[in-house]
């Protein structure tokens, strides 16, 4: 690349550069001459792969699904939010040590054994915090998730109702609410109960799979639980039933990335954006960063009593 910019630009030994680079990446990645311009961020990209997978192939089961679940689709966004606490994207210092630490597979816990809220065991990197169901902090997390969704919702216009009650009508006549948030004409007329949840890719149930295949609790999650109690019964009262799930380690399920690109697309409409790219970024920082606050939270809180 600096060669096509710069004809003159003189390569010392082209031959060891080549030899040193494809000592960094795989057999696929491997190039051999110098002629055809790539450019510096692709050449990175191939050795960042390689280090992944040397990393990957030489961990234990839980950096593995660590770092199958923080690779997630948007999983990282929250890293990148410029902190401005006016629109509500800050983090306190302890609250961004702890989601950083926690990302990056860092202990957190040295001297206090026990949970706080639960009394049971903790560990040193906070899975127990984000697994404990005591004191209703799974709701607090879930609900501040939902509000930011439904405000991006309402923003596009798009006239979100937030947990509808009579869904279901004659099909169920119980007080069952299968939508956090409704929308009205959503596809051919038809309106979408969302039901947004938060599981954890690291919990004994999920962390085999997630250290074969990132994304596998989100998609587990969104069929075996949410689509099997709700799916039927709000497809039986003409709607249409998506699960938005978005990982404890920031990875959004497959329904949940249309969801957010499709209110995307709605709200370019009403803004002064050229791209949806801007609008989608703006959205999963947001929502990342208070699924992140929250987490942080849950762990401090463990750790602080
Ligand atoms: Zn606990």
């Amino acid at each position: 690349m600096s060669k096509a910019m710069n004809p003159s630009i003189t390569w010392l030994n082209p031959e060891e550069e080549i030899t040193a680079f494809n000592n960094l990446v795989t057999t696929d990645d491997q190039i051999q001459d110098i002629d055809n311009p790539i450019k510096q961020f692709i050449l990175s990209n191939k050795i960042d792969k390689q280090k992944f997978l040397h990393i990957n192939n030489n961990c234990d089961m839980r950096t593995k699904a660590l770092l199958n679940s923080t690779s997630g689709k948007w999983a990282g966004a929250w890293v990148m939010t410029p902190p401005i606490t006016a629109l509500g994207l800050g983090l306190s210092p302890q609250e961004w040590a702890i989601a950083a630490a926690y990302r990056l597979g860092l202990p957190i816990n040295k001297e206090k054994e026990w949970c706080s809220q639960c009394a049971g065991k903790m560990d040193s990197f906070g899975d127990h915090a984000l697994n404990c169901c005591k004191n209703g902090h799974w709701i607090r997390r879930h609900h501040a998730i939902l509000k930011q969704l439904m405000r991006d919702c309402q923003s596009a216009g798009l006239q979100p109702q937030w947990e509808k009650a009579g869904i279901l009508g004659d099909v169920d006549g119980t007080a069952c609410r299968p939508a956090d948030i409704l929308l009205p004409d959503w596809s051919r007329g038809k309106d979408a109960c969302l039901d947004i949840a938060i599981t954890n890719p690291l919990q004994a149930k999920y962390i085999n799979n997630t250290a074969k295949q990132g994304g596998s609790a989100a998609a587990h999650y969104a069929e075996k639980v949410k689509k099997k109690k709700y799916a039927s019964k709000v497809e039986a009262a003409g709607k249409v039933f998506i699960p938005v799930i978005v990982e404890a380690t920031g990875g959004w399920g497959s329904e949940a990335v249309d969801i957010i690109k499709r209110v995307a697309l709605s709200k370019l409409r009403r803004s002064d954006q050229s791209s949806p790219s801007t609008i989608i970024n703006q959205m999963v920082q947001r929502l990342g960063t208070v699924l992140q606050r929250y987490n942080a939270r849950m762990i401090l809180t463990r750790l602080t009593g």
